[in-house]
């Protein structure tokens, strides 16, 4: 039997999104201190790997609405920035926690604009509620938690943004990398 449209346009699209990703020696301080600051019942940790904060979701995208987004993404020319990661929070209805920024640095908001509005412009879909930087550290995390009182503040460089495919396979989902661009 020939495929449907619906399924050939499925078959071509992929669900994507712009994000910094937690840099390598950042991870184990922070998945160490995760594991010290919450107990297995506040929520399901976020793997190493996968600890990112999101610029931009683009949700499922054509093959041709990507290579356009990826054109864009790559006439976009800043500055890096640092991020202080001195920020928690918990989200009880979609059951996330949160490590963020108090004070979120202009060239993080500038960027995130930047993707955001390209991407609406490109018919994605952006939500309505103001950008909150964030990285996810824990999920399923529904009941009330006492979050630790402060975090150890660690500075992230943002030296460069990146393309990822999220991918649901085995139960779980991977970001894939598809491009990065330097932010200098
Ligand atoms: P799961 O498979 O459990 O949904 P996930 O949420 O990490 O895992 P995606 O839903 O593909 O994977 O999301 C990828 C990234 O985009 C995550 O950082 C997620 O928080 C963010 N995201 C997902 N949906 C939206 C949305 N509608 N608006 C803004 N950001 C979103
Ligand atoms: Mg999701």
């Amino acid at each position: 039997m020939l495929p449907s449209i619906n399924e050939i346009v499925m078959s071509s699209s992929r669900r994507l999104f712009f994000a910094l990703s937690l840099p390598d020696a950042l991870q184990q301080p922070v998945i160490r201190w995760r594991a010290e600051a919450f107990q297995p019942e506040h929520g399901r940790p976020v793997a190493a790997a996968n600890l990112h904060l999101t610029l931009a979701f683009l949700g499922d995208v054509s093959a041709q609405k990507e290579a356009a987004l990826t054109q864009l993404a790559g006439r976009i020319r800043q500055p890096g920035f640092s991020i202080t990661l001195d920020d928690l929070g918990h989200w009880p209805r979609p059951g996330v926690v949160w490590l963020g920024c108090k004070r979120a640095p202009r060239g993080l908001l500038q960027l995130a604009d930047m993707l955001r509005s390209q991407a609406a412009r490109s018919g994605c879909f952006q939500s309505p509620l103001p950008f909150h930087p964030h990285i996810t550290l824990l999920r399923a995390a529904t009941r009330p938690i006492a979050l630790p009182p402060s975090t150890p503040g660690w500075v992230m460089p943002a030296t460069q943004f990146s393309l990822y495919q999220s991918v649901f396979e085995h139960g779980r989902t991977r970001y894939q990398p598809l491009a990065h661009w330097p932010l200098k």
